[in-house]
């Protein structure tokens, strides 16, 4: 087994969720069988390979996933790296420029990387949410 891999079995952010007498993943309990476990290149949360968007920081992108055919770079110019996220304006965003889109919520402006930060302090319960908080993360292993 790879290291990539093995890192990915160790465990997972699951979501806090309803059980109903369905079958549904046991990490986030979407109808249907388990997901396979993915990674997001923004901040690194290892969670269901769900959906392309990663539901702890909601900018990255969860490994995995296809993102569409031609494949989307960089948007800063002549960059053309892999994206990692996606951002306002420029659509998506690599590794190297995370820091450099920002975004305003409820009147502030955060950069893209001090968002993410945010939400992954939400994760770890060590940042009490200013909001209503609506999903809560559970470590799974
Ligand atoms: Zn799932
Ligand atoms: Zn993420
Ligand atoms: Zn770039």
């Amino acid at each position: 087994m790879n290291a990539e891999l093995s890192e990915l079995m160790k465990g997972r952010w699951g979501i806090e969720h309803r059980t109903y007498a369905w079958q549904q993943c046991r990490y986030c309990g979407a109808a249907g069988n388990d997901h396979p476990p993915a990674k997001c290149l923004a901040c690194g949360s290892i969670q269901c390979q769900r959906d392309s968007r990663c539901s702890i920081c909601l900018y990255g992108v969860v490994s995995g996933f296809s993102l569409g055919y031609p494949r989307p770079v960089c948007g800063y110019a002549h960059c053309g790296k892999e994206p990692i996220a996606r951002a306002p304006r420029v659509r998506w965003v690599c590794t190297d420029h995370l820091s450099r889109p920002s975004l305003t919520i409820a009147g502030q402006k955060i950069s893209l990387t001090d968002y993410i930060g945010q939400r992954v302090d939400e994760r770890d319960g060590t940042r009490r949410s200013s909001y209503p908080r609506i999903v809560r993360f559970i470590w799974m292993s």
